[in-house]
């Protein structure tokens, strides 16, 4: 049972999520590469906006020396230039993973994400996203630090019977989690 609710523990969470995130104590720990996930992290499914608050601090980011590469499942090809129009607005990379190539949580899918950020490494990236059974557990099969946070979706009841009990019954086995160095708004 510990072993297999410790893959899909995060280093961190951040219970306020992205906005929330102190990117310059992170990098003073050593991390400068992020891989970013999209729906329910920075943005909501079939979304086009990000909210200024998450687009600001992932800015401030990127000036003091993050590079960012969003990472998402957009299950088919058709689904994937959603994924190009959000990194247009947050000028970053960004892979969008669907059939027949890996998705996430699979290690190749968070690796060819990597490869589209100058120097990334095991030990300076960082992955930050809302679901365990993806974002999480892929950062762990790569050997990364991962931060959780909850979705910003507002939950629709399919998902709070699917995606969302299973998100909390995780978090209710893992027990307690450090948080994400928080900055100060
Ligand atoms: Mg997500």
């Amino acid at each position: 049972m510990a072993r297999s609710a410790d893959q899909f523990r995060p280093t961190y969470w951040a219970p306020n999520g992205v906005a929330s995130i102190d990117f310059d104590a992170l990098r003073k720990r050593g991390l400068s590469r992020l891989l970013l996930d999209a729906d329910g992290t920075i943005t909501q499914i079939c979304k086009m906006v990000v909210p200024e608050d998450i687009a600001q601090n992932l800015r401030a980011a990127q000036d003091s020396g993050w590079e960012i590469c969003l990472t998402s499942n957009a299950h088919l090809w058709f689904m994937a230039s959603r994924i190009e129009k959000l990194a247009e607005i947050l000028k970053c990379q960004y892979v969008a993973h669907y059939w027949p190539y890996p998705t996430k949580p699979n290690r190749k899918a968070l690796k060819k994400a990597m490869s589209e950020m100058n120097g990334a490494t095991l030990g300076n990236t960082l992955m930050v996203g809302d679901q365990f059974g993806t974002d999480i557990l892929g950062a762990n099969r790569l050997g990364i630090l991962s931060i959780w946070v909850p979705s910003i979706e507002p939950i629709p009841l399919w998902k709070k019977i699917t995606l969302e009990v299973i998100n909390q019954r995780r978090l209710r086995a893992l027990g307690e989690i450090p948080e994400a160095p928080t900055r100060v708004c």
